[in-house]
């Protein structure tokens, strides 16, 4: 069975892919594919009010568009002393056509004068999976740390460098892909899609 993860960024589908079983449990072959896989299809503008409307929007178009079960997620920066901003406009905090070095640097200079127990932040991933006929089931998981002074380490994407997990003090980027995923919002919310992959048939 083909499952589609509807990103086109090849970061996020290398990141989520040794999240996901190989078989269901009734031994099944499953088979992941990116959107990179259909050029063609344009996805829906990401402006609902929640993360949730997002990954829902994203799997539910895709899925309908493709045929295929598919997987989607959206991610959400809450900074406390931003009142919980960006959130749900983490990808453009810095504008629309912003860069990750764009968002980051913004994030440091809002944040500048601040302490580290002012800094505190977290992550939130919601992650959807939607049939082709409009059913689906959404997961959600968090990771709370703090934003940092500047950047550390070479590893991950986006705001990595900047983030410190709480439990370990060590910035997403200085971590190894799988040290990230075993404690990250997204690895959280994929150990339960990879439940809900298992039990197809
Ligand atoms: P998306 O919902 O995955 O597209 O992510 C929204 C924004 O959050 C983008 O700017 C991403 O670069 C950033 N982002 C998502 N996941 C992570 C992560 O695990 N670490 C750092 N930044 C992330």
């Amino acid at each position: 069975m083909k499952i589609l993860i509807a990103t086109g960024n090849p970061h996020k589908f290398s990141e989520i892919t040794p999240l996901l079983p190989q078989h269901t449990y009734t031994g099944e072959e499953l088979e992941y594919v990116s959107l990179a896989d259909f050029p063609t299809l344009t996805m829906p503008p990401e402006d609902g009010l929640t993360l949730e409307d997002n990954a829902k929007i994203k799997a539910l178009y895709a899925a309908r568009e493709t045929g295929l079960f598919t997987l989607s997620d959206d991610t959400g920066l809450e900074v406390d002393a931003l009142e919980g901003r960006p959130g749900v406009h983490t990808a453009r905090y810095a504008g629309e056509h912003a860069n990750a070095d764009d968002n980051n640097r913004k994030l440091l200079s809002e944040l500048d004068g601040l302490l580290l127990e002012r800094r505190t932040a977290r992550f939130r991933t919601v992650a959807c999976l939607a049939k082709p006929d409009g059913t689906h089931r959404c997961f959600g998981g968090t990771l709370e740390g703090f934003i940092g002074f500047g950047y550390r380490g070479e590893n991950g994407f986006g705001y990595d460098p900047l983030f410190i997990v709480k439990t370990t003090r060590k910035t997403l980027a200085e971590m190894t892909p799988e040290e990230k995923n075993k404690i990250s919002h997204r690895g959280s919310a994929f150990s339960q899609v990879a439940e809900e992959l298992q039990s197809l048939d």
